[in-house]
């Protein structure tokens, strides 16, 4: 299975991996986008994380 993360320390929390896949990212209240599951049935999270603007998505 694929291992998600988001490095918090380059997210800038603009949404738009939520607004692609809400079942794995949230952008929570401190402003960042944290990971709820490592996989989706509906999303492809490498092209996900392609759409990151700062690139802040690894998907392993
Ligand atoms: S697309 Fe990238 S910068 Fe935007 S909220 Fe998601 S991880 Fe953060």
């Amino acid at each position: 299975m694929a291992k998600v993360k988001v490095d918090v320390s380059t997210c800038v929390g603009c949404g738009l991996c939520e607004q692609s896949c809400p079942e794995v990212f949230e952008v929570q209240g401190d402003g960042i986008a944290h990971v709820k599951a490592h996989s989706c049935s509906l999303h492809n999270l490498e092209e996900i994380a392609q759409l990151c603007p700062v690139a802040a998505i690894k998907v392993e």
